[in-house]
């Protein structure tokens, strides 16, 4: 289009060549350049598609080595899911049901998310799949760990006081299975050893020699130590809290003074025949909420000798305090 152009001249008969405007010449050049750039263009495109920078070369790699941790990550927070689904299981199934806590439920387990506001940021990736699938999954891995965190708060709680009752409730004889004695009279209606008139007995009786080592059966705060002018003799009352005292009566010697708090084990006194008595006996002797009990219910720890002296001597060492629950966990 832009070679030599001719006519002919009418007049002169000649050939004579065609001379552009000033105006047609601009607009060639216009479509040239515009040609030109197109064409640099289309070129670049298929260069770099065949031929890749090399920072071009280094972003394909660091893409394709994220696809493949993103891969990884997957899997391991798949891992992650299955440990707390486990735990969960166990929480609500064991830990809760020992201690009698219903189990949390599904709808708190399973509660929503919340973080729409960076899902969004991550929705305008070119890929958001992958990064948005993960995200997705550890902010759920996120709730559940809290929510099972604050059931765990719930269990340990619920196992402190439990903790507290257990070293307090009486739970063992209060004669040690190494010493010698023998079960004189049962809880219950019987005829009075003195008036033959039957009687309700609110403790049980056990016979041995004057001396004996009487050793207090639950962690508790001596509320009695004392001659009693009504039949018992001396006897030392101990408080165990949540609504149980036990009385140890007939004593020969009183170890303990009021107010003192004793431990599981600790020796309150020694068995005698004072007050009304017919022999060297315990009266031994439960309340709970001011009613008498059957004692034989409270004898829970079948303690060996070598482990009723343990505990005996535990009783006694200040550093020893919750000694008594260990032994009660067999
Ligand atoms: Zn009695």
């Amino acid at each position: 289009m832009f070679g030599k152009k001719y006519y002919i001249n009418t007049e002169t008969l000649r050939y004579e060549r065609v001379k552009l405007t000033r105006k047609q010449l601009y607009r060639y050049l216009g479509f040239f350049s515009f040609g030109l750039i197109c064409l640099a263009i289309l070129m670049r495109l298929g260069f770099e598609r065949f031929y890749p920078t090399p920072k071009q070369i280094i972003y394909q790699q660091e893409n394709v080595k994220l696809q493949s941790e993103y891969a990884a990550l997957n899997v391991e927070l798949q891992a992650v899911e299955s440990y707390l689904a486990d735990l969960r299981n166990r929480d609500d199934r064991f830990y809760r049901a020992i201690l009698s806590l219903d189990p949390v439920a599904a709808t708190i387990r399973g509660a929503g998310t919340g973080g729409a506001l960076r899902d969004q940021h991550l929705r305008n990736l070119r890929e958001p799949g992958m990064v948005l699938g993960v995200s997705e999954r550890i902010d759920k891995i996120t709730n559940k760990v809290k929510i099972q965190s604050s059931s765990l708060n719930d269990v340990l709680e619920e196992a402190l006081t439990n903790q507290e009752f257990l070293a307090c409730r009486p739970s063992i004889n209060p004669i040690s299975p190494a010493d010698p004695f023998w079960l004189t009279s049962t809880y219950g209606y019987r005829n009075d050893p003195f008036t033959g008139k039957r009687t309700a007995h609110h403790g049980i009786d056990l016979a041995g020699p004057v001396g004996l080592d009487i050793h207090c059966s639950g962690a508790g705060k001596v509320v009695l130590a004392q001659m009693n002018r009504h039949g018992y003799g001396k006897e030392v009352v101990v408080d165990h809290g949540f609504g149980y005292t036990s009385r140890y009566a007939h004593l020969h010697d009183i170890n303990v003074k009021k107010g003192q708090k004793v431990k599981r084990g600790e020796v309150l006194g020694t068995l005698g025949s004072t007050g009304r008595s017919t022999g060297p006996h315990l009266h031994y002797e439960i309340r709970k909420d001011d009613r008498a009990v059957n004692p034989f219910y409270f004898f829970f720890e079948n303690l060996s000798s070598e482990e009723y002296t343990l505990l005996a001597s535990r009783a006694t060492n200040p550093e020893e305090a919750y000694q008594p629950l260990a032994l009660s966990q067999k």
